[in-house]
């Protein structure tokens, strides 16, 4: 358990931003070679750890594939696929096949959760700004003004051609879950990769196994406690683990946490009985978004969309601090948070 605390405590220390080392751990010889690297991207601080001879260059590979799907899809550097779009006034916009793909996936998504999930909220999540400064809820009379740009058919995918019809978009919520997916490929195109892990904040995927053939295990935060505090973890391989919380992005007025996942219904910070949902499933972009929708939707919806839909499994820690998984995770899942006052039910 010590060990276990030890390695999910690295993911969110940045102990240094460009760390590459090879760590030898001489008292665990089973684990064989094993790299790990620390950058900040995407506001972000990822930390990439390979096992197998030979792969520490595969480390800078996967800096450089962060790299340039960032300057893809950011929503500030200028020449990003995503600016040129917001910026493009409703005409019709060439994009790379990636960025196509990703934002006609990003609909369906949206389609699928009704609306819950919606890139399109790019004007609401400029307005609230939250954790960029803003201390005081924006008027209803500008949210309102927003409101009508707040939807995903604006999106028209044609090829490499998107036109955005009277909408903006962020592709916050799904972007490090996208990046997964892409280092997921990178990873399993080296045969000498025995096994990898990373997280860029709280989105992390593992590639096969570690030494042993003994799976990952990966920390869920205890939303109320600091970053390296945990109320459990569960023990995968070859699979993608996504969180969204209030704790991340927020400020309080007047008593009330405004954070940084709006309600697109709304227009404003979601007030769901849902204080962090984790989503697990062995695709990055869809855990990613489903993180956020299912926060959005609140567990009797969630609970609804999982029994309908049956292709992720969750881990939902509530409002009132129960703690509950779904049906599939209940053997990989260990609860160690009744310190902390939660329950597992
Ligand atoms: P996450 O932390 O993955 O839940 O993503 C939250 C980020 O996605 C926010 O910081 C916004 O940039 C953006 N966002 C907020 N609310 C939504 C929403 N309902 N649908 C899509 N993106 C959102
Ligand atoms: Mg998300």
């Amino acid at each position: 358990m010590k060990r276990t605390l030890a390695v999910l405590s690295a993911f969110f220390l940045l102990i240094s931003m460009t760390a590459c080392v090879k760590t030898e751990e001489p008292q665990q010889p089973a684990e064989g070679a094993v790299y790990e690297k620390t950058i900040f991207a995407m506001d972000t601080v990822m930390t990439f750890k390979v096992y197998g001879e030979g792969t520490e260059s595969v480390l800078d590979e996967c800096e450089a594939l962060v790299r340039q799907v960032e300057d893809e899809i950011s929503k500030t550097i200028e020449t990003s696929d995503i600016y040129r779009l917001n910026a493009s006034d409703g005409q019709p916009t060439t994009v790379t096949p990636e960025t196509a793909e990703l934002l006609a996936t990003a609909c369906q998504y949206s389609q699928r959760t009704g609306g819950a999930f919606d890139i399109t909220v790019e004007p609401l999540v400029a307005l609230w700004n939250v954790g960029g400064g803003r201390t005081v809820p924006p008027g209803q009379a500008e949210i309102d003004a927003l409101m009508d740009m707040i939807d995903y058919r604006r999106i028209t995918v044609d090829g490499d051609t998107v036109t955005l019809n009277g909408c903006r978009i962020d592709l916050g919520a799904i972007g490090k879950g996208y990046v997964s997916d892409r280092l997921d490929a990178l990873l399993r195109s080296h045969d000498n990769v025995t096994g990898a892990l990373f997280s860029l904040g709280g989105n992390v995927g593992v590639v096969g196994t570690k030494p042993e053939d003994k799976p990952f295990v990966i920390g869920v935060r205890d939303p109320s406690g600091q970053p390296s505090d945990f109320l459990g973890y569960v023990e995968l391989t070859d699979m993608f683990v996504v969180s969204s919380g209030d704790y991340e992005r927020f400020f309080e007025y007047d008593g009330v946490v405004y954070h940084h996942i709006i309600d697109p219904a709304t227009g404003v910070p979601s007030r769901s009985d849902i204080k962090e949902v984790s989503i697990v499933c062995d695709s990055g972009a869809y855990a990613d978004a489903l993180s956020t929708a299912l926060f959005v939707m609140g567990t009797e919806k969630a609970l609804q969309f999982y029994e309908k839909n049956k292709d992720f499994e969750a881990i939902f820690v509530t409002q009132d601090a129960k703690v509950f998984v779904t049906q599939g995770l209940k053997d990989k899942f260990t609860f160690t948070g009744a310190n902390a006052g939660y329950t597992y039910e």
